[in-house]
């Protein structure tokens, strides 16, 4: 059997990069750039004032012949600076304006005072360059300035407005159909008899899949019959992903694999050293991708955040999944050499959070994630943890 690392590996292993889509920059937040965004000009355009002040010729501080300075004119930001300065001039100018040619620093207004048009300076040097954003120096004409998969945000929608960009290519989100397996499965409203369970799992699905603007384009709740889910997944294969929750244990009923592989989609794994999660079945056709999910819910969130996640970020070019490393607040003991996954609590402290675990029956428990933040990590190879461990810790929120 696998250990989650090698699942993962295959899993990742087998994406293909989503199609690109352009979005209007506002929507395209969240995305990741499918293109590369050059500068259209130089950034300053032009040598900027960063102060208000008097813009000088910045040798003539020294030169003992000036004792004040004319002050021939005013620029304010969104004026074109006139013609150059000449030694002895100052022009009056404000934050944001462009500075004429031939002045090289600015002083402050602060360290001025000026008498009808002459002005003097409690300053007797400055440097070269002092209060002067120099034009090119962010950033060159044509100098990249944001590379593909760049992950868009509002910095991002800022840079792009700055260089008039109005539109950007991104990776698209990948379609996905969802398949809810089981003869006991109810849908939403439907009022459950005794042995029936409403579908809880394709709502968990459908609401993590909302975080990278995915609308299952097929969902069905499907009996445990060969001839019903032959049905379903001739039609969940249509999509990029096809989610199917239950189904993939070793039951009388479980018929997923056998009626995947008489569609002949390619198996790559089927179980996993993780708890819960185990039964979990991955397998590709030409197109797209199969995951085959046990029907737990605590199983499906966890097989979702670990598996599934990553899978769709890597479709659309998102980064690695942010995974944090916490100490756990108490210890933490495990049976049987599975890795766990386990439900957990951020308890925020003065210097350092720490995770404490929620306790729950195990993986068909439907409270077992309650006031959860996020999964925590337990190694199969260790069976006891003391508190204060590290632990890795994957937030159910993202952190984009
Ligand atoms: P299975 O993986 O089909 O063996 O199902 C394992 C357990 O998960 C059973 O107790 C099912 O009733 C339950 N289950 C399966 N599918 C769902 C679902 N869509 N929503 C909630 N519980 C489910
Ligand atoms: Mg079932």
């Amino acid at each position: 059997m696998l250990n989650v690392d090698e699942a993962q590996e295959i899993i990742l292993a087998h994406t293909k990069l989503s199609r690109h889509v352009q979005k209007g920059i506002l929507e395209a937040s969240g995305f990741a750039l499918a293109e590369e965004i050059h500068a259209d000009r130089d950034y300053p355009p032009f040598n900027r004032a960063t102060m208000d002040g008097y813009a000088i010729l910045s040798s003539d501080l020294n030169d003992e012949h000036i004792k004040e300075f004319n002050v021939t004119r005013e620029v304010f930001a969104g004026m074109p600076a006139g013609e150059s300065i000449v030694s002895g001039n100052a022009v009056k100018i404000m934050t944001g304006a462009m500075v004429p040619d031939g002045a090289d620093a600015i002083i402050q207004v602060e360290q001025s005072i000026q008498t009808g048009p002459h002005v003097i300076f409690d300053v007797t040097e400055i440097q070269a360059g002092k209060n002067i954003a120099q034009r090119g120096e962010d950033a060159k004409k044509n100098d990249l300035i944001l590379s593909k998969g760049h992950v868009i945000q509002p910095y991002v929608i800022s840079m792009l407005a700055t260089l008039g960009i109005n539109k950007v290519q991104v990776y698209d989100s990948p379609t996905v159909a969802i398949l809810s397996t089981g003869d006991e499965i109810v849908p939403i409203d439907q009022p459950p008899l005794t042995h029936q369970i409403r579908d809880s799992n394709h709502y968990n699905l459908k609401s993590s899949l909302q975080n990278y603007w995915i609308v299952p384009s097929y969902y069905d709740i499907v009996r445990d019959t060969k001839a019903e889910l032959e049905k379903a997944i001739e039609r969940g294969l249509k999509e990029d992903i096809l989610i199917i929750s239950g189904g993939v244990s070793m039951g009388d009923a479980d018929f997923v694999p056998d009626v995947l592989a008489s569609f002949g989609v390619k198996k790559l794994f089927h179980k996993v050293k993780i708890k819960p999660g185990k039964p979990l079945w991955f397998g590709e056709t030409e197109t797209g991708v199969v995951f085959g999910v046990p029907g737990n819910p605590v199983s499906c969130q966890v097989v979702y955040k670990i598996f599934i996640e990553p899978y769709i970020r890597k479709v659309m070019g998102l980064g690695d999944m942010r995974r944090l490393k916490l100490p756990l607040a108490e210890g933490h003991r495990i049976k049987g050499e599975r890795t766990v996954y386990f439900p957990c609590k951020i308890r925020n402290g003065d210097h350092l959070s720490a995770l404490i675990p929620i306790t729950n029956n195990g993986s068909g428990d439907v409270t077992a994630a309650i006031g959860s933040d996020g999964l925590a990590v337990h190694p199969g190879d260790l069976s006891f943890l003391e508190e204060g461990t590290q632990v890795h810790f994957y937030p159910w929120r993202l952190l984009w």
